[in-house]
């Protein structure tokens, strides 16, 4: 290695980002990709991304209140240095992908439009229709293709990562690789490892994620070393069309333009939806929650739609789970040009026009707040400072992650809109860092290759060869991966109990028992799926055993993760001295559990594969935490009694003058 160079695993937003920055700061990359880079997960996105804008300017928004907007709806889990570093970088961003050709939705004056997501109450998501992820994808493939023509990019498609290479003293010098069409393996000595490689929803069998989102390569680093954090928080999004192969996300934009959602007041109503008359339907998220309607943050929402159809018994249909999704109020040309995309992928799959006839809708998993855990430096104005090597490294040095597969944005539920901007953001923010972090020893590590290297490949191959010579095991990889699927579903998505969490994480650890004794049905050595799914999906048990130990330790409700046995809800008093005194105790219980829970799970990887649990305090430095109340019943109350403590804290602290924060409570 002659010049310094990266390997960037993983080409959707957040590898094509870090790419074209680093080989636009001169560095050379090998970019590997387990799909074509344009067939990446992120391709799938569809809403928009957020960022302030000048329409929300002029409503009073700012790169703060984007920053609050994702601290308060993250439910204060994620250090707040980053994320504001992300909100501040939000208009930069979109205008860079406005002039790198998105091709962004327009008003008829030329300026982007824009629409509200879910969690604040401002337009700040631009969007081009309703295929955005596309749109952005396509634009960092053109720019990392013309790298690639002036040879600082190397692009490796179809490439399977399967192990970061540590030399000595811990330091990551490399990866070795896998050829998916050979099945040939190769050394990639560099001066820095970046982990772009998404989320890991197939976890849970089928979800809104694309096929190739395993979390194989984090696992396999998280095996190695690096450690990984808030497993436990996985996004269930609101609305998703339920399917027998898999779960297609309707976007929340169905909502930013206008969708409601609602069931008929009568159990399980035979009547055409259309033909239901008003007052006889339940539009039960813009009842319970007036000031943010249907566009409350999706865990909220999320667990409504759950309840309304489990608990309430409300469903649509008897025999499945599902509510109404409704756009047929909204004129059809608005609904072609800006939601088109999405419209066509529920007409395609269901059969239905949603232009006429309200959709039918449940919740799906849809995305992982966690990821490997990342460090960052901050800056003497609260953000990062530019060019750390500090910023996006995993525990181990030399190795980064980036995009969805890092923990670092979304705390305990990421707002809509907000992971392309993370994506985007990370793979931008972390090139210089790289850089400065590289410390000369990759070229040495290259010449020094064969000791290094030769033992990780030969590792590997042995491990390939055992598995492929595995064809009389009584165990079928597709079958433990349904029962997986099923499992983690079951127990680890809305609703969660401690009983069910200990149980699943015996039966996790049966299966990877069993996985051991999987047969192979292809033994060829060329384009063999049949292996790397194999292989992937004996990766998805360290990662599910951290998200259930992780759930299980922790007793408290925070964004996605609800333990009923634990929630705080609302005021039940209707005499004002009753219930003030009911929202001191609430109070009092907030502090004393944002006290003991206010903390980052970080898990390492024992000895025998079993996650260790610690926790890490979070960086709440730039506002402090406060009662996420949106529509809790007796929210003002609480709000207030919140407020005065909240200034009887700050005249002890000598701090006066500063106003009391005017929460976004409804
Ligand atoms: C249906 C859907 C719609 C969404 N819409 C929006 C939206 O509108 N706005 C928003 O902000 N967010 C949205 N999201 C979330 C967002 O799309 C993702 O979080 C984001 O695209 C992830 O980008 P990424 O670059 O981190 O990873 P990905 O785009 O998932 O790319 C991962 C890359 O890693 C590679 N890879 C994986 N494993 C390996 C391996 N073992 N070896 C080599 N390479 C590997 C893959 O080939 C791929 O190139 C949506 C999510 C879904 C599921």
């Amino acid at each position: 290695m002659s010049q310094p160079r990266v390997l960037v695993i993983g080409g959707g937003l957040a590898g094509l980002s870090a790419t074209m920055r680093l080989a636009e700061l001169g560095v050379n990359v090998d970019l590997v990709s387990l799909v074509p880079v344009k067939r990446s997960h992120s391709v799938c996105a569809q809403g928009g991304i957020n960022s302030v804008n000048s329409l929300t300017r002029q409503q009073g928004d700012n790169e703060w209140k984007h920053f609050d907007d994702t601290v308060y709806g993250g439910d204060f889990l994620q250090h707040q240095p980053p994320v504001k570093e992300m909100a501040d970088w939000g208009p930069r961003i979109v205008d860079l992908m406005d002039r790198l050709g998105v091709p962004f939705n327009r008003t008829p004056e030329g300026f982007r439009d824009q629409r509200r997501f879910g969690g604040t109450l401002f337009k700040r998501t631009a969007f081009a229709g309703a295929t955005t992820g596309q749109q952005l994808l396509y634009s960092l493939d053109e720019q990392v293709r013309r790298w690639e023509v002036e040879g600082k990019v190397k692009k490796w498609e179809f490439w399977d990562f399967l192990e970061p290479v540590l030399d000595d003293g811990g330091r990551c010098r490399g990866a070795i690789c896998q050829d998916l069409v050979t099945m040939q393996f190769r050394a990639f000595p560099a001066d820095a490892v970046i982990i772009a490689t998404g989320g890991c929803g197939l976890i849970y069998g089928r979800s809104t994620m694309s096929m190739v989102c395993t979390g194989s390569a984090v696992s396999r680093a998280y095996r190695a070393g690096a450690w990984y954090g808030n497993g436990e928080f996985i996004q269930v999004h609101p609305t998703a069309i339920p399917g027998a192969d898999k779960l297609r996300l309707m976007s929340e934009s169905a909502r930013g333009e206008g969708g409601r959602v609602w069931v008929p007041k009568k159990p399980h109503d035979p009547r055409d939806p259309r033909t239901i008359p008003e007052a006889e339907r339940s539009y039960f998220l813009e009842e319970r929650y007036p000031k943010y309607g249907n566009l409350v943050p999706r865990d909220i929402a999320t667990r409504e739609i759950f309840d309304i159809c489990t608990n309430e018994g409300l469903s649509v249909e008897k025999d499945r789970l599902c509510v109404y999704l409704d756009l047929t109020h909204v004129p059809r040309e608005t609904l072609d040009r800006k939601l088109g995309g999405i419209l066509e992928i529920y007409e395609k799959f269901q059969g239905v026009d949603p232009r006429v006839v309200p959709m039918k809708i449940f919740p799906a998993v849809h995305y992982s707040m966690g990821g490997l855990w990342v460090d960052y430096q901050k800056s003497s104005t609260g953000g990062l400072v530019e060019g750390s090597p500090r910023n996006q490294q995993t525990n181990i040095p030399g190795l980064y992650a980036i995009g969805e597969c890092d923990y670092q944005y979304h705390g305990a539920n990421r707002l809509g809109a907000n992971s392309l901007l993370s994506c985007i953001f990370s793979g931008l923010f972390c090139a210089p860092g790289v850089i400065a972090g590289f410390d000369g020893g990759g070229k040495k590590a290259a010449e020094e290759s064969s000791r290094l290297f030769e033992s990780g490949l030969r590792r590997e191959e042995e491990r390939h060869h055992a598995l492929l010579a595995r064809t009389a095991g009584d165990e079928n990889p597709y079958d433990l991966h349904q029962q997986l699927g099923n499992l983690m579903t079951r127990v680890a998505t809305v609703v969660r109990r401690n009983e069910q969490l200990a149980a699943a994480y015996a039966e996790v650890c049966s299966l990877e028992e069993r996985w051991g004794r999987c047969a192979v049905s292809d033994s060829g050595n060329w384009t063999n799926q049949n292996v790397v799914f194999t292989k992937s999906l004996g990766d998805m048990f360290p990662l599910a055993k951290l998200i259930l130990k992780g759930a299980l330790q922790r007793d408290e409700c925070r964004g996605a993760h609800y333990k009923p046995d634990f929630a705080m809800p609302g005021l039940q008093a209707t005499d004002p001295a009753e219930k003030r005194r009911e929202a001191e105790q609430w109070c009092d219980r907030f502090e004393a559990n944002t006290q003991r829970w206010l903390k980052s799970t970080v898990a390492k990887c024992g000895a025998g594969g079993e996650p260790e649990i610690s926790y890490e305090d979070v960086d709440t430095s730039l506002t402090p935490p406060r009662p996420r109340l949106y529509g809790l019943v007796g929210g003002e109350m609480i709000e207030e009694v919140w407020n005065e403590r909240q200034k009887k804290a700050r005249v002890g602290e000598g701090q006066a003058q500063q106003p009391a924060y005017a929460g976004s409570a409804s």
